[in-house]
This record gives structure tokens, sequence and C-alpha cells, in this order.
């Protein structure tokens, strides 16, 4: 019995090594089954076929078939224990439960939990306890207890030690969680399964090695089998896999543990590189067999400034050149952008490196997608998106379930529309008012169109109807005859038509193929889950799998690592482990993000649960750890490129916020040169993309140039180059597809009619005095999704709202800080402040102003008929919350706004301030219960302390007769400018928060310039 230790840096040969020994060992004689390698899941396939095609090509292709497996992950070897185990007995084999089933049970137990009131938990964590982030900690939680053998006693036991409730409380919920999963498994399977536990993967390894402790001969039969035993990337093995490694290793022959504990990048899923030091003999592999020499030494210059005695010394490959690894600072994301299209196309059309041979790693693929789209814009063939969010999210999924759910329930109103306006029913905004006007003639509406009798229309509004109709029914033919919830999910499927639709948009590929593709991807996956669902559930019901795909918060389908086919991969540095590329862009290594140490664990604390496991006291320092994992993650992102190496960064203080470069930036930049000092890496502009659509934005600006601009043979050449390229079809070079020289689509108003009453809210009308088109563009869906800074405006307001202390106060947002997702710490604590002091400065000005105000009500709701429709004028119905409402000291009713914005309107614009106005104009009419004498009105901004400390005012006098007749003719004069068919850019200061800005005509001459 022997153990060899094999420790190297990327591309060194570890896993040769271990194919070597396998197949030395088998032709020379050796069972096949007698051999046992190790690896991860995704590098089974590729080990597996490597040792195969080594053996055919060795002569020994005749060898008796094969009845274990001879390459497994740890966790699909424990499952093969188990089913052994299971065998053995007579019992049938376990059951696997996936990540996503676990987080519905989870959210389950918890809702119960609240109902009950939730008293075994922490105060101060109920609040989380239905958010589906906490679920998905909790299970994080359970599956590290699971991995170091943690039982539920010993986590409450751990938690009364270090005085830790929230571990107690999760030890307590993992009882009831197991009790509920083998419950489920009696009540939920078939009878075969009744008995069978469910088991989540972390709990597989724990399991085998109980069922090899209790069955002796089941442990000395894989002993006696297993005389070769190979770990590949021992680095990321957890504690409970390590155990069973060296269970295993006690009876083989030979055990070979190859890894690199420089590249040990799991410790967030608790792996851990023990099994790779120790006093067993080892091999240190220095030459790399894949990284050029310029990478090999760029690695070794950043494993220089590891802890631990991991390797410090990495040699490149023989031959094929030096290879560059290039930094380089943008001077804007755009610019980042384009260095990195150009590089990626460069290097395909130029140096003719396949797609499949680039690619772009990023430290959180979800806040690359800006990256992703620029690059798939420029021309780059990026990998199709993967499922991010909760299945029930997916808009495609969405659809098919809202028809579910109207077969189960009932049709309401708002899921009529959803119906009709989704990519079954496809009615645009414009469509939607014609139809509802038609059905209001005939008494309908559009729930009873689509579930009444079917109802006259023109061809035109019927097409869509009759599609959503038909839906419907077959939907509901389906589930009357009692079919299961599979046929009837099918038959909505087919009858929607969307198959055929997808199918041929992916075919299109671009932008609405790639969505397409998500759709299509998301639909695979809610068959999926129904078929699990049917096959695990007696008495399957369509509420049942409406509620079941509504528990599911995970994504569906995990990110595929191995995308075949031409196309760029835009990958994590987790998921790009196993893999290499001709040329590899390591980008976005920006402050904050790359290194990310923010102490993992979140609300529940794992990471210190862990740390407690390990022995390690609360003085430990979390940050560099964490440091030192974020550097190894990076060294192992850098090992996946053979050639070349591109690092890129944003340095920019441009916008709401600086953008600074990593900390390794700099350092990348020093090894990278060789040299031993600091090199200034200035940033560069975005330099001309190798593109179709820049080399035609180039030719358009010399064509479009004012005469006397441009040489006129320079502008007949351009002419000439742009035929050439329309005549090819590439995109945008035929004047005809030109912004402005296309047909007006439409010159219909939005709305007529002589009773049209417009609903207009008070910052609506705001919106529609500064910019009649934004207002177009965000009525109808032109709203950028909600940011942070709306989030925070939103706590801000939540909290003011009520009547506490600021000591109060204060306590409430920091507890609600915990879970703000902000990207660095130091931003966090920086806004903390700023929200802190925004809370004193209302303190201070609910203060100063009580001997003048007396509070009325705060969030008061505000909804009533201004103005009938009259004299060809709209009416206008005002729907809206008042912040706070005061009363002053002459019984007069005062509205008082609450702004979070930095820099207040001026004296002037307060006194013409439409918000205000229209709220004192509502007064006026006698909408409000508390009075109809309007007092006047008060911006209050908290985000801009006045020198007494308290927030800065600006009022707006009380509305006399004629200011309100006055105001009443703006409202109205508003409410008939929403029917359009014109809509004004009006330039105004929220233009650079304006969604549409990038194709807005009043900046077109910005865009131009750019
Ligand atoms: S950018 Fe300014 S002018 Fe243009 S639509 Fe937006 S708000 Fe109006």
């Amino acid at each position: 019995m022997g153990i060899v230790r094999i420790v190297g840096g990327p591309g060194t040969g570890k896993t040769a090594r271990l194919i070597d020994a396998a197949v030395e060992h088998i032709a020379d004689g050796g069972a096949p089954e007698s051999v046992l390698l190790l690896t991860s899941a995704r590098l089974a396939a590729t080990t597996r076929g490597a040792i195969t095609a080594r053996l055919l090509n060795a002569g020994t292709g005749g060898l008796a078939v094969v009845r274990e497996p001879l390459v497994r992950s740890v966790h699909s070897y424990a499952f093969g224990v188990l089913r052994n185990a299971a065998a053995r007995v007579g019992d049938p084999p376990p059951r696997l439960v996936t990540g996503a089933e676990q987080d519905g049970v989870i959210r389950e137990l918890l809702a119960g939990d609240l109902d009950d009131g939730a008293h075994g938990w922490p105060r101060e964590l109920r609040p989380a306890l239905t958010t589906g982030g906490f679920a998905t900690e909790l299970r994080d939680l359970l599956a590290r207890c699971a991995e170091r053998g943690v039982d539920t006693d010993e986590l409450k036991r751990i938690g009364r030690a270090a005085g830790r409730p929230e571990w107690v409380a999760a030890g307590r919920f993992a009882q009831q969680y197991e009790q509920v999963m083998l419950l489920r498994a009696s009540v939920g399977t078939a009878a075969p399964q009744a008995t069978v536990p469910a088991l989540g993967a972390a709990e597989l390894v724990g399991a085998a090695l109980e069922a090899l402790a209790a069955d002796p001969d089941l442990l000395a039969a894989e002993r006696a089998r297993i005389r070769l035993l190979l770990i590949d990337d021992a680095q990321h093995l957890d504690p409970q896999a390590a155990t069973l490694v060296r269970v295993l290793a006690a009876g083989a022959g030979l055990t070979l543990i190859a890894g690199d504990p420089n590249q040990a990048v799991f410790g967030f899923r608790g792996a851990d590189a023990d099994l790779l030091s120790g006093d067993s003999s080892a091999v240190t592999l220095t030459h790399s067999h894949r990284c050029a020499p310029a990478i090999a030494r760029a690695i070794s210059g950043m494993a220089a400034g590891l802890p631990g005695t991991g390797w410090r010394l990495l040699e490149g490959r023989d031959g094929d050149g030096d290879g560059s690894v290039t930094v380089t600072v943008a001077a804007s994301t755009h610019a980042e952008a384009a260095v990195i299209a150009d590089t990626l196309r460069r290097a395909h059309l130029v140096d003719g490196v396949p797609w499949s041979q680039l690619a772009v790693i990023v430290r959180s693929v979800s806040a690359a997608a800006a990256l992703t789209r620029a690059l798939a814009v420029a021309g780059v063939p990026v990998d199709p998106p993967t499922l991010d969010g909760a299945i029930g999210d997916q808009p495609g999924v969405r659809t098919l379930l809202t028809v579910l759910a109207a077969t189960e329930y009932g049709l309401d109103d708002d899921s009529a529309e959803a119906l009709l306006t989704g990519p079954i029913g496809r009615v645009d905004p414009v469509s939607l008012r014609q139809l509802r006007r038609a059905l209001r003639r005939a008494d309908r509406s559009l729930r009873t169109a689509l579930s009444g009798p079917a109802p006259q229309l023109p061809a035109t509004l019927a097409a869509p109807v009759k599609r959503v109709r038909a839906v419907l029914v077959a939907a509901t033919r389906s589930h009357r005859s009692h079919h299961d919830p599979r046929f009837t999910l099918w038959q909505v499927w087919e009858r929607s038509g969307l198959q055929r639709r997808w199918v041929s948009a992916a075919d299109r590929g671009g932008a609405d193929g790639a969505l397409a593709e998500r759709n299509l991807g998301a639909i695979t996956a809610l068959f999926d889950i129904t078929e699990t669902y049917v096959a695990r559930t007696t008495g399957a019901s369509l509420s049942g799998l409406l509620e079941h795909v509504a528990a599911l918060q995970l994504p569906p389908v995990a990110a595929d690592v191995t995308t075949a086919g031409e196309t760029v991969a835009v990958l994590s540095p987790h998921a790009a482990l196993g893999r290499d590329w001709e040329l590899v862009v390591i980008a976005s290594l920006q402050d904050g993000l790359w290194p990310n140490i923010t102490p993992r664990g979140g609300v529940l604390g794992t990471q210190r649960l862990l740390d407690v496991l390990d022995g390690l006291g609360e003085d430990v320092s979390v940050r560099a750890p964490l440091l030192a994992e974020e550097r190894r993650l990076l060294i192992a992102a850098m090992g996946r490129a053979r050639s070349r190496l591109l690092i890129t960064a944003v340095d920019s203080d441009a916008g709401d916020e600086a953008t600074l470069p990593s900390v390794f930036v700099p350092e990348l930049a020093r090894v990278a040169s060789g040299a031993s000092a600091a090199v200034p890496i200035p940033p560069v502009q975005a330099p001309p993309v190798l593109s179709p659509a820049a080399v035609v934005g180039r030719l358009r600006a010399v064509v479009c140039a004012p005469v006397g601009a441009v040489d006129e043979a320079q502008r007949s050449c351009a002419a000439e180059q742009l035929g050439r390229l329309a005549e090819a079809g590439v995109p945008g070079a035929d004047p005809r597809q030109w912004h402005g020289m296309g047909q007006m689509s439409t010159d219909e108003p939005l709305w007529s009619g002589d009773d049209h009453i417009v609903t207009l809210s008070p910052s609506t009308l705001q919106t529609l005095a500064d910019c009649p088109l934004r207002w177009l563009a965000e009525r109808h869906g032109g709203t950028e999704t909600r940011g942070l800074n709306s989030t925070l405006g939103s706590v801000v307001h939540a909290l003011v709202a009520q009547s506490s202390t600021e000591a109060q106060l204060v306590a409430e947002l920091e507890n609600v800080w915990a879970a703000v997702p902000f990207d660095s710490p130091w931003y966090a604590a920086n806004e903390l402040d700023r929200h802190r002091g925004m809370l004193a400065a209302f303190i201070a000005w609910r203060a100063a102003t009580r001997h003048e105000l007396t509070e009325v009500g705060t969030e008061v709701a505000l909804d009533g008929v201004l103005a009938e429709p009259a004299d060809g004028l709209p009416g206008v119905r005002v729907r809206g919350r008042i912040d706070r409402l005061e009363r002053d000291a002459q019984g007069r009713v005062v509205i008082v706004d609450v702004k979070t914005a930095k820099s207040p309107v001026t004296k002037d614009d307060a006194q013409q301030h439409a918000q205000l106005g229209l709220y004192q104009l509502a007064v006026a009419a006698g909408l409000l219960e508390d009075g109809d004498q309007p007092g006047g009105g008060r911006l209050v901004y908290v985000g801009k302390r006045a020198a007494s400390g308290s927030a800065t005012e600006r009022e707006q006098n009380a509305l006399g007769a004629e200011d309100a007749e006055q105001w009443r003719e703006t409202v109205r004069a508003a409410a008939a400018a929403t029917a359009g068919p014109s809509f004004a850019a009006r330039i105004n200061e929220g233009c650079s928060h304006c969604p549409i800005r990038p194709s807005c005509p009043a900046h077109t001459t910005e865009v131009e310039q750019s």
C-alpha cells in the first residue's frame, strides 16, 4: 500500500500522469474495474475518453466488459456505494433530490415556521424567512454541515457553545427538514421507493461513509476491488470526500492523489486542500505543457504572493513562441468592451483562431451582462445566455404558467391582459387600446373576450384573441378530461405555436435569437420539472404543479460549461476550470469585484461556522483567506490560456461612481512586463473595432459629413464602399435602413373620444411637463430596471413615514443594510453614513417645523377625478401617494414630498413644481378627506443638509383661486397631450438618467460626435 501526491500548476500534466498510471495498470494485466479514478463530474467524460483511446492504441481494446465505471465523480461513486449497500439488503436505491427541489421544501417549511410565529428563529432573522435568498443560504449551511459530518444535534451544540442562536435554530430546522424529506419519499413516490430517503448531493458522501462503516463486508469488497486509486483535482474535495478517499486508500495497492493547492478555489463550498499535504511521498511538477512561457512567468509572479507552501515556479511549454500577456486599462466600460471585441475579432479574422478557442473570463457573469451584449453587438458570437433567476420568472415559462393558472383558478383581468400582450397574443400597446375600445362598445372586457363567447372584432384585432382563446380551450379540454399536468402543459405548448416561432428565431440568431434560445431552454426545464413532479407525487395536480414551480427559486438549468460550436465562451473562473483556450481575456478586474473580500456566509454566518469547525478563533482575520482564495482564482483563470492572455480593467471617474482597477492589476502589469517596480498603465480610449458595424459607421460618417468637412473624392469612395457592403447585406449599410429615412409606422393618436379620462400621477405629470417623449417611453415599458439608488430611496421613504425616533430609524436602517447587495464593503459603509445623515436631517426638519405644522398622516393615498371630460379635452383622474400631509396654524393642508436627491431645485422652480402643484390642486378639488384648503407644498431634501443640520427645504406657495385655475388648465393640457401622435423631446436636467437617452432625437448631435 502506498500513497503518492502529485502537485503542480496549470497544464503540468497531473491528469496525464493519472491516465498513464491507469493505462499501464490495465496494460500490465490489471482488471479495469480494479482502477478507480475520482475526478470532477465535468471532467469525468473527457478523462474516460482519454483512457479508452490510450487503451485502444495500446492494443488492449479486447478487454472484458467493465462492471464498475473506471472514472467517476466522488458523488457518483458514493451513489454507487449506496446502491450496492441497498441491493445487498434488498432495498431500492436511494433517491436524489436537486438543489431546486431542496430549496422548494425549505421555503415551504420556513413558511410553516412563520405561520407558527417563527419563535425558534432569532427575532432579527424573522423578516428574512420569506426570502428566496434566505432559503438558499440555509440550504448552503446544511450542505456544509452534511459535507463535514455535522449532524443536527452537533450543530445545535456548536451554536449554543458559540453563542449563535441562528445555528441552534438551523439545527432544529435541519431535524424537521430530515423528517419531511423522509415523509415525502414515502408519500410522494410509488410503492417500491416508499421507505427510501431522499438525499441531496451534499449528503451522498456522508451516507456512503456510513454505509461502508455499517457493513464491513461491503467495505472489504470495495477495498479488495480497488487496487489502483487515482484522485484528480484533490484541492476541490470537501473533508467528507477526503475521508472517503482515505478509507479507500487504506485498502488500495497504490493511491495517486493529484492536485494543485494554488488552484483551491471552492473554499466557499467547503472544499479543503488538506489531502494534498501530509507525510506521504510527493512529486512536484513545474513544467507546463499548456501555457506559453510568457503566461507561465506571469502565473509564477502572481503565485509568489500566495501564502502557504504551494508551488512558486511554473515553466512555460517548449516551442511555439513565447506567447503574450497584455494588461490594458480602459478609460470607460465602453472602451473596455471595444478593446476586448477588437482583440477577439482580430484573433479570429486575422490570425485565424476559431471562435471556440477564445474565451472571456469574468468574476461575475451576471455583472458582465452588458459586456456580453456589447461583444454580441460588435460581432463576436458569444455563448447563448444561460438561465438565471427562478424558473417561474422566465418570460416564456410565465406565459404557459399563466394559461395553466387560468385553467385551474379561472381567468382574471390581469392574466387576460398578460396573455394578450405576451408571446401568444403579441398585441402592441396601440392595438391593445383599440381592442379595449372595440370590446367596450360591445360591453365586453378582455377577460370575457377570452373566456366567454367569441366577440365580433375586425380581423386584425380578432387574430390575437383567437390565438389566446385556442390555447385556453386546449388547456381546459385536457384538464376537464382529467389528464395529468404533463399532458395539459403539452397541449398548451403545442397549441401556442411558440415552438415553431422560437426555433426559427433562434436559427436567425442575433438578440432575438438569443432570447428565443433562452425561452426554449426554460421551457425544456419546465417540462423536466413537471415530469419529475408528476413522477414523484401521488395525486399530482395542476394546482400542485403551479405551487411546486412557484417554490423553485434556483435557476432551472446549470450553466452549460461545455457548450460546443463556434462561439466565444463568456464564463466565470469557476466554470472555466478544467478547460483551456488559445486566447483568454480576463475582463473587468475591478476594485471590490475581484478580489471580492466581502465575508461569505451571509446572515447565517456559514463561513464562521466552518472556521469554528476548523478550530479557528474569532481573532483570525476573515479577509486574509478570502484574499488568498481570490488570488488563487486569478491564477486558475490565467492558467486557462495557452498562448495569449489579455487582462482588462476600467479606470474612470465619469458617471455617478468612480470605477477603479483591482489591486491585482498593477501587480499583473509588473509581472507581465518582468519589471521589478510598478509599471504605469495609462487608461486607453475605445479603439475602432474591426467589425461590420464600426466600418459602416465610419463610412457613413464620411458620406454624411457636412459639405467641406471631407474631401469629395473621399466621400464618393466611402459611398461606393457602403454600396458594396449594402449589396452584401451588411446591416446599416443601405440608406433605406438609416434613422429618419423610414416611413412613420402610424399617425393615429394613442386615444380618442369625447369621454376619455386620462389617469395621471403627480410624478408622471412632472415627467410630462419635463419631456413628453420620455413620458411616452416610460408609459409603455421603457423604464430602467430598479437600481440600487432607487431601492435605497424607497428604504428612506419607508423609514421617514414612521413616527420613530432617530435612534430607532437608524437601528432599522442598519438592519436593512445587511440585505442590500453592495459590490464593495467600503461603498456600503459610505452609503450607510450618508443615509444615516438623511435620517438625521429629516428628524431635524421634523423637529424644527413642529411649531408651524402638525402631522395629519404619512403615505396618504389619493385617488379621484379632478376634471370631467369637457370642451374637447379629456377628463383627468389623479392617483398617487403623498409622503406627508401636515396641517398649518390656519388649519390648511400642507403637502410634503421627501426627496433623497442631492441637488435641490431652485426656489423659482419649486414654485412651478408640477408634482406639488397637482397635489395642491387635488386638495383644492376636495379629493382628500382631511381638508380642501391647500396651505402650500414643501420639498424636503434630506440628502442635502442646511447649515442648521436640517434638511434643505423648497416651498411652493399656497394655491390661490387664480393659481388653481391655471394649474387645472396646465393639467388638462398635459392630459390632452398624452394622446399624441407627436411627442416632443425636451432636454431637461433629468436627461442624464433617461432610459432612452441613447436613442433620443434631442441628443443625436452628441451621439454623432461620440
Ligand atoms: S434624453 Fe432628455 S430630451 Fe431625450 S427623451 Fe430623455 S428626457 Fe427627453
